[in-house]
């Protein structure tokens, strides 16, 4: 079983979106464990300190580096990671073809910044992997980590229960997915494209790719040229 340690000054904060749909469906089925570790019980100072000014003057507080590195040291002393990523918005960003490789790679640790970020050593040192989730700066790294989790954990086989469904989302093969529609076919006058109820399965699937293409071309163009 996979297993996804999330490191954060915030814990609280992970839980709603770990707590209902797919995510929890993969966690419930035990194909991945997905832990939350709160930094204060990682600091050995006595007020349970986290976070200091920064050194060279300026506002904002910073994650200090032992509680993030007592907490890294504790997992890595029962289990193997992977890869320990920092959910920081000057980093590459999220895209599908990184969450299909972790999909597949062993168990991770994900930090979670907050206010300013984490001591720069944390970074230099420890960290393996850097991921933004776009760019634009959030509070804090949890519901980045959250985003990374929830694409990562749906792409796990056994996962969806029609396993090709995430085969056919957006970004699988550069091009964004079909639209699509369900009942009634006919609502106010707004009809179903009638191929889609043609039952003509090769006809559909042309209607489909053409769609996508369309839809790519127009919204997202880069992809194409990937
Ligand atoms: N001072 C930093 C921003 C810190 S934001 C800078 O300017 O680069 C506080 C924390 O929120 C970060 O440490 C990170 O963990 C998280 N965060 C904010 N925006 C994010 C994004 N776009 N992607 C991933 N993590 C983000």
């Amino acid at each position: 079983m996979k297993k996804i340690e999330i490191i954060s000054a915030t814990p609280q904060l992970l839980e709603s979106p770990f707590s209902g749909s797919i995510m929890k469906r993969a966690v419930d089925k035990k194909i991945v464990q997905i832990n939350f570790h709160d930094l204060k019980n990682f600091s050995s100072s006595k007020k349970k300190q986290i976070d200091d000014y920064q050194f060279g003057g300026g506002s904002g507080m910073v994650l200090m580096i032992e509680p993030i590195f007592n907490c890294i040291n504790f997992l890595k002393k029962n289990d193997k990671y992977s890869e320990v990523i920092y959910m920081t918005p000057d980093a590459p960003i999220l895209d599908q073809k990184t969450s299909n490789k972790l999909s597949i790679s062993g168990n991770l640790i994900i930090i979670c910044g907050h206010y300013k970020g984490i001591d720069q050593r944390i970074r230099d040192n420890f960290v393996t992997m850097e991921i933004s989730i776009g760019d634009y700066v959030l509070s804090g790294g949890e519901l980045p980590a959250a985003v990374l989790c929830d694409s990562i954990v749906r792409l796990i086989p056994g996962v969806l229960n029609d396993e090709t469904s995430a085969l056919t989302d957006s970004f699988q093969d550069n091009i964004l997915a079909p639209p699509v529609y369900t009942r009634p076919s006919s609502f106010n006058e707004m009809e179903v494209p009638a191929v889609l109820l043609s039952g003509d399965q090769k006809k559909i699937e042309n209607w489909r790719e053409k769609k996508s293409f369309e839809k790519t071309k127009k919204i997202r163009p880069d992809l194409l040229s990937k």
